[in-house]
């Protein structure tokens, strides 16, 4: 049976780590079921859990636990489910919208311990692996036998393919290959109850809801991934990788445009614009102009013959489009350096700026140039530097909001500009998110999109997982709001939020 729609909007259930012996005699029975090489309880360790890479919100948990295998996650769930202790799964923590920030006295269900490779079926095409792996690891597994696994998160060196499934982790290669979802054909998950499901499996389809489908992207709310069944891909027999110089990058943004009109769908098209190419330049060295307004990087990819058709399409394209400096990579050696430049983006930043804000819109890729031009508009307006890297391909924008955090006021601007980006792309017919997810961060903005009518229906689904919301609490869904601005740092806590009624932002 649905529960009834209200429980969501009730606060949880006492929990019992709010009294010292509950949490004392709460901390044992994990003890029991881990043993003391699983549990994390001295406040110098839990330090380190205490946020994902949204590093402006904090929330300390009570414990953190380390479980080797899916009975004992079931167990872990089902003790929580008893007791009424919210908690919160984790995976490398390199999340950017606060999905694995801890709940109030929470615990943190880490899956860093379950990351074996469980399955490599060529003849199938098939991997099955444990949600700790970490995603690049699939690919250097399969590598040999002339196979990668497409979704190639610009953090697939650490995140794991548990995050991953997620928030339907996108990366540099889903505009041609698609995101998570379209490369997860199967889980095993733990239900907040602590009961273990299988959806899907090897094969591509299934008779009746696709179960699987909805779990991917669902921010850890339903449940606890426990294993996942991936897709994996043939290396294409041709792969070339160049970047075009632009001054403006709006022309960088026609090109995108001008490729795909004619015909050519890139494995990537990314765009950087000149704040980012130099500090990237500074960092990895990867060969950019630093004079550009921005460069457009295209990779083209498919049968020997296919990209020796597409090359010249794209470079008249480019060319039609003012490109000053078209440079194809030599080898594959010079095109793992155009990426890496790419791929090292956002860490990049921390040369030129000592904090920034990463945020995470989405725009019909018409309305670059004008949605770009607004950016620019605020970010004068907030007096704040604003830099850009986007998959160009997919609309998916990634403003860098600049700021300093030692300076009164700065991050509550970053943050309220963060958020006027979002309204400018919702209202140029984008989303909030591409592929960050909502998590804690982005939860006021869910009725710039979705009515109550919306909201309600997806709540109904939640409900139906986790009827005492205890399951990642606090994500995706708005709460109602108080109408404190206590900004981003240092967290503050009032009342109505601490009684589980009032969202405070
Ligand atoms: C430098 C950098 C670059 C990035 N580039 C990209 C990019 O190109 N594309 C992109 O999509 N993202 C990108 N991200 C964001 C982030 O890496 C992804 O969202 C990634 O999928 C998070 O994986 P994780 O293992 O770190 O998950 P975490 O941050 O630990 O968790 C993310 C969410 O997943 C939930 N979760 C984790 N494991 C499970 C599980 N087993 N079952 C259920 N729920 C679970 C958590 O509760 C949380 O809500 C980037 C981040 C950084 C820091």
């Amino acid at each position: 049976m649905i529960p009834v729609l209200k429980i969501m909007h009730v606060s949880p259930p006492e929990s019992k780590l709010k009294s010292p012996d509950g949490k004392k005699r709460f901390g044992a029975k994990l003890l029991d079921i881990l043993g003391p090489g699983g549990v994390i309880s001295s406040a110098d360790e839990l330090i380190a859990y205490d946020s994902d890479a949204l590093t402006g919100y904090r929330i300390k948990p009570e414990f953190v636990v380390l479980p080797e295998n899916t009975g004992q996650v079931s167990r872990i769930m089902r003790l929580c489910y008893e007791e009424n202790v919210p908690y919160v799964p984790r995976g490398a923590g390199t999340g950017l919208s606060g999905g694995a920030l801890p709940a109030e006295k929470g615990v943190v269900i880490s899956l860093s311990r379950m990351n074996k490779i469980l399955e490599v079926d060529i003849p199938n095409e098939r991997v099955v692996v444990e949600p700790g792996v970490v995603n690049l690891w699939v690919t250097n597994a399969v590598s040999s036998y002339g196979y990668y696994y497409a979704p190639d998160p610009s953090s697939q060196i650490v995140c794991t393919i548990g995050g991953n499934v997620a928030e339907n982790s996108g990366g540099v290669h889903c505009l041609k290959y698609g995101v998570t979802t379209n490369h997860v054909l199967g889980v095993e998950m733990v239900l907040p109850d602590g009961e273990v499901i299988e959806t899907g499996g090897k094969a591509l389809d299934r008779p009746g809801y696709d179960i699987t489908g909805l779990l991917v992207g669902s921010e850890g709310l339903l449940g606890i991934v426990t294993k996942i069944t991936l897709r994996i891909i043939r290396k294409p027999e041709s792969v070339k990788t160049l970047f075009a110089s632009f001054d403006r990058v709006e022309d960088a943004g026609a090109s995108v445009s001008g490729i795909t009109a004619r015909g050519v769908i890139p494995a990537g098209m990314e765009i950087m614009d000149n704040l980012c190419i130099r500090s990237v330049e500074e960092a990895v060295g990867a060969g950019y102009p630093t004079d550009a307004g921005s460069i457009l990087l295209v990779e083209l990819d498919g049968p020997v013959a296919e990209v020796e058709a597409h090359m010249p399409i794209v470079e008249e394209v480019l060319r039609k489009n003012n490109a000053i400096q078209i440079k194809v990579a030599r080898d594959a050696k010079e095109r793992e350096l155009f990426w890496k430049g790419r791929k090292n983006a956002f860490p990049a930043m921390g040369r030129i700026s000592s904090d920034y804000y990463v945020q995470d819109g989405v725009i019909p890729r018409s309305k670059l140039a004008e949605v770009l031009g607004n950016i620019g508009k605020l970010s004068e307006k907030y007096g704040l530097r604003v830099a850009n890297v986007f998959h160009a391909g997919d609309g998916n924008l990634h403003p860098l909001v600049l700021y300093d955090s030692a300076k009164e006021g700065e991050p509550e601007k970053a943050h309220e500009l963060a958020g006027k980006i979002l309204e400018v792309c919702v209202d140029s017919g984008g989303s909030i998110t591409g592929e960050h997810g909502v998590g804690h961060d982005k939860k006021r903005f869910l009725s710039l999109m979705f009515d109550e009518n919306d909201l309600d229906t997806m709540n109904l689904v939640r409900c139906s997982f986790d009827s005492k919301g205890l399951c990642n609490p606090g994500k995706v869904f708005p709460t109602p709001r108080t109408c404190v601005e206590p900004g981003m740092k240092p967290y503050r806590e009032n009342p109505i939020q601490k009684s589980g009624l009032g969202e405070m932002y």
